[in-house]
């Protein structure tokens, strides 16, 4: 397996690596570019790659077609190409049917999508639903195209076929989970959403390796179709899901962004807003609002599973945002490490987040006598830790979690949970039945 390190000084760069392989890939909703992709991860994790038939009902929703292209491009009268997807896989409207026709430069026009207010940009369009063609390029490309007669091709397939979909599923000692979804769906993106795919694939190999109070499982899926698509072939295991958490641009240098589950008051909800106010990275927190990606569906009424969303900007808020400007160089390596750290951290917080109860609850424990009161006198941690023990053995009453004391004391999770550890060590504290 590839992940040779996750310490925060080189896995930024290793997640990077992965994010340029990936790159260059044509992925869609389905098709080869999903398969590619998929078979590439599972040299990182061992994913199991699900393939569900086109005109399969998911819901409200059917799978659609199977989407694959070749080649495409627009040539001039002297047959040279003036846009060529070889140079970008952006240059095609995803789902766009094939074609092959010459036409003048009006009739073209129609079909051609770009942007005027960042003129060297490529856009990224879609047509999922919508049977028709387009190409997308620069403004600056736009404007140079001259009267005449041009050819126009996309080689491209819309077939019955199926969508594609990856999970890598962690036992851990009960059976309840944690899941984490991420988007696949997007060609040549790197915050959008490559950034999200390569964390989760990271996390996945990080956890393999870790012991797990929960069960793990990790989704790679088309947005929305394909969260669609997993709720409803696995409807009847979604009781299990605790915790769950959409990834997604984590790679931009904007600050961290959570978006709280639909009733903003769950476990997770709690863990994230922790987490992020510890990691010394600024952040904010939002609301829930049915708009944005996979958690619209794992947070639709029917369903309503305790899932929010880490992402750095949200979509939308960059210029870069589902343009060629979301490129190698807009993803950074030190952003990706710090996103990569918050999303382990979080993780850490819904292991330890147990509930303890104290063996001594009867006036506090002589703690000079078993090695814990002032044994690092002197140390600056010290004030810290005995703190963290002193609230531990007093909040340890089997109604307050960890993060209830984390979150009363004003420490963070991590340094409560040491305090934990070393007073399980002396025996004056034991877990809670289910714990
Ligand atoms: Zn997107």
């Amino acid at each position: 397996m590839h992940v040779k390190r996750t310490d925060p000084e080189h896995v930024g760069e290793e997640i990077h690596e992965l994010i340029e392989r990936l790159y260059p890939i044509c992925r869609s909703i389905t098709g080869n570019g999903v398969r590619e992709t998929l078979s590439i991860l599972q040299q990182y994790i061992a994913l199991e790659v699900h393939e569900v038939p086109t005109g399969t009902e998911v819901f409200d929703w059917v799978v659609p077609k199977e989407w694959n292209i070749r080649d495409a491009y627009i040539k001039d009268g002297k047959g040279r190409r003036i846009v060529d997807f070889h140079n970008s896989n952006l240059h095609v409207v995803s789902y766009s049917v094939p074609v092959h026709e010459r036409m003048g430069l009006s009739r073209l026009k129609a079909h051609l999508f770009s942007l005027p207010e960042h003129p060297d940009w490529i856009p990224y369009k879609t047509s999922y639903y919508d049977e028709t063609w387009g190409f997308c390029l620069s403004h600056n490309q736009l404007l140079a195209l001259e009267e005449g007669e041009y050819e126009v091709c996309i080689d491209s397939e819309l077939s019955d076929g199926s969508l594609t979909y990856g999970e890598y599923f962690l036992p851990g000692k009960r059976t309840d989970e944690v899941l984490i979804y991420s988007h696949i769906c997007h060609p040549s993106l790197c915050n959008d959403n490559l950034s999200g795919v390569v964390i989760a694939t990271y996390l996945a190999a990080w956890l393999r390796d870790q012991p797990r109070r929960y069960s793990y499982r990790f989704v790679f899926a088309p947005g929305t179709i394909g969260s669609i698509t997993w709720l409803c072939r696995n409807e009847e295991r979604l009781e299990y899901i605790r915790h769950g958490l959409v990834l997604a641009l984590l790679g931009d240098s904007g600050k961290f962004t959570y978006k709280q589950s639909r009733s903003g008051n769950e476990e997770i909800d709690r863990i994230l807003a922790h987490t992020l106010r510890h990691s010394g990275c600024d952040y904010s927190v939002e609301a829930f609002s049915p708009y944005g990606y996979d958690e619209r569906q794992f947070c639709s009424p029917g369903i309503n599973l305790p899932v929010g969303r880490l992402t750095r900007t949200p979509e939308g808020r960059y210029p870069e945002y589902h343009t060629s400007g979301d490129n190698l160089d807009f993803v950074r390596v030190g952003s990706l490490a710090e996103s990569f750290s918050v999303c382990r951290d979080a993780i850490m917080a819904i292991e330890s987040n147990a509930c303890y109860l104290s063996n001594n609850p009867k006036c506090e424990p002589h703690l000079g006598r078993r090695g814990l009161y002032r044994k690092r006198g002197g140390d600056s941690d010290f004030a810290g830790m005995e703190m963290a023990l002193l609230w531990v053995l007093n909040l340890s009453d089997g109604n307050h979690s960890l993060l209830d004391i984390a979150e009363r004391s004003g420490m963070p999770l991590w340094e409560i949970a040491s305090a934990v550890d070393e007073l399980l060590l002396v025996g004056l504290l034991r877990a809670c039945e289910g714990a």
